[in-house]
């Protein structure tokens, strides 16, 4: 049996593991039980990124991270749990707010994280991600207020670095396209995929130019996975023209502690990958397991943020609902507050929306709003219903400008 346990050689080639029985440092009747939560929801890692793992911890977070768990298999959420198919215009191609275009390019990722909310496209029958985005390309070419485009999947690292240049090109033919963003966490998963690929660096060096960049949207979860490889793999991109932001969502056992999270926050900052959003995560099957409530959430959001210098105070904390982007503006004995960051239906944007405070919910939908209690808003918080000139900066409940492509 492989033992999948010891760290690769940079040099040597990662191998890729989607077999819970090759799992050697679990036991077999571990292997046994586990096999069909990995049936269910797949299971894919590889021997660097197991070699993170301290086994003698059964807690340990990028074990938590990475390897299935039998509580996944509780009857929670949905597949779908934003309701993307509501914005898939064309297979592979998600056009939720009207500045911004989503190509799923990718069906496979560098590890399966068992928290993902994008699970369903590693389902065996799922075809919602493609390699084939020229009807894409097309579509975006004929949305001239299309200024980003973001790379998805999946992870668009796993393509071809000749795949992902014929995508980097096609995208920069298009004027009107300013940013691409490739949402990706093989910085995380596998570092040597962009440190022994010279090709790919040049292609990113070509395609990021100085009024149409690249961004690299990393996703580190845990300060561990900041090895020396990852942070190279970082400065690899960042010199070759790519802005990196992370984004993570707060993950039950992994980062739910202020102390992980201010550090994640913090070293981000340091190695020039500031944290751009954390995200609640979304009722998805089989992440119950992994869920924080959104007030917890929000408290351990804000004293991680009291860890770190202004670049590490960067993040804000986001719901990603179906509805819209929803930040987590604020929490206090009785309400919590949302905003819109962007909005489906454009007449929401940046409005502010008050709930009953509840600590056990996680989703929008868990929550009962203000309007239901038979309470008016002006009543509940008259600071953030003022003008920005009368009240707190920045708390206007009026719609302000667009902020759709942010
Ligand atoms: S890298 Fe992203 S898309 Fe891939 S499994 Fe993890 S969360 Fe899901």
């Amino acid at each position: 049996m492989n033992q999948l346990n010891a760290p690769p050689s940079p040099t040597n080639k990662i191998h890729y593991v989607s077999d819970i029985h090759k799992l050697a440092r679990l036991s077999p009747e571990e292997r046994t039980r586990l096999e069909q939560v990995a049936k269910r929801y797949a299971f894919r890692a590889n021997d660097y990124y197991l070699s993170l793992i301290n086994w003698d911890d059964p807690n340990d977070p990028i074990r938590r991270l990475i390897v299935p768990r039998m509580d996944e298999l509780e009857d929670w959420g949905s597949l779908d749990a934003s309701n993307e198919a509501a914005n898939t215009v064309l297979p592979g191609v998600q056009h939720k707010y009207a500045r911004t275009v989503l190509l799923l390019c990718s069906e496979v990722c560098g590890g399966y994280c068992r928290y993902c909310f994008r699970k369903r496209l590693f389902i065996h029958e799922n075809r919602e991600a493609t390699s084939n985005v020229s009807e894409g390309i097309r579509y975006i070419a004929q949305h001239p207020e299309v200024t980003n485009v973001l790379l998805t999947g999946g992870d668009p690292l796993l393509l071809s670095t000749d795949r992902l240049a014929k995508i980097l090109a096609a995208l920069r033919a298009i004027p009107h396209v300013r940013i691409i963003r490739i949402g990706s966490k093989m910085p995380a998963f596998n570092p040597w995929r962009i440190l022994n690929d010279s090709a790919l660096l040049e292609i990113l060096s070509r395609y990021s130019e100085p009024r149409r960049r690249i961004y690299l949207m990393a996703h580190f979860d845990h300060v561990r996975e900041l090895t020396d490889p990852a942070v190279e793999a970082i400065d690899a991109c960042i010199r070759a023209g790519v802005i990196c932001v992370n984004q993570c969502p707060i993950i039950r056992g992994v980062n739910d502690d202020p102390v992980v999270l201010g550090d994640l926050f913090r070293q981000l900052s340091f190695i020039g990958c500031p944290p751009y959003y954390c995200f609640q995560g979304r009722p998805t099957a089989g992440n119950r397991p992994y869920c924080v409530p959104i007030v917890r959430g929000w408290e351990i959001f804000q004293k991680a943020l009291r860890r770190g210098s202004g670049l590490a105070r960067r993040p804000r904390f986001i719901m990603s609902h179906a509805t819209g982007k929803i930040e987590i503006a604020g929490v206090d004995h009785r309400y919590i507050y949302l905003r819109y960051q962007c909005a489906k239906d454009p007449n929401e944007q940046g409005s502010l929306k008050i709930f009953k405070r509840d600590d056990k919910a996680c989703w929008l939908d868990d929550l009962t709003p203000v309007s239901d209690l038979g309470l008016d808003d002006s009543r509940v918080y008259p600071a953030l219903l003022s003008t920005p000139s009368e009240g707190a900066p920045g708390t206007s409940l009026e719609p302000t400008e667009d902020l759709s492509d942010r």
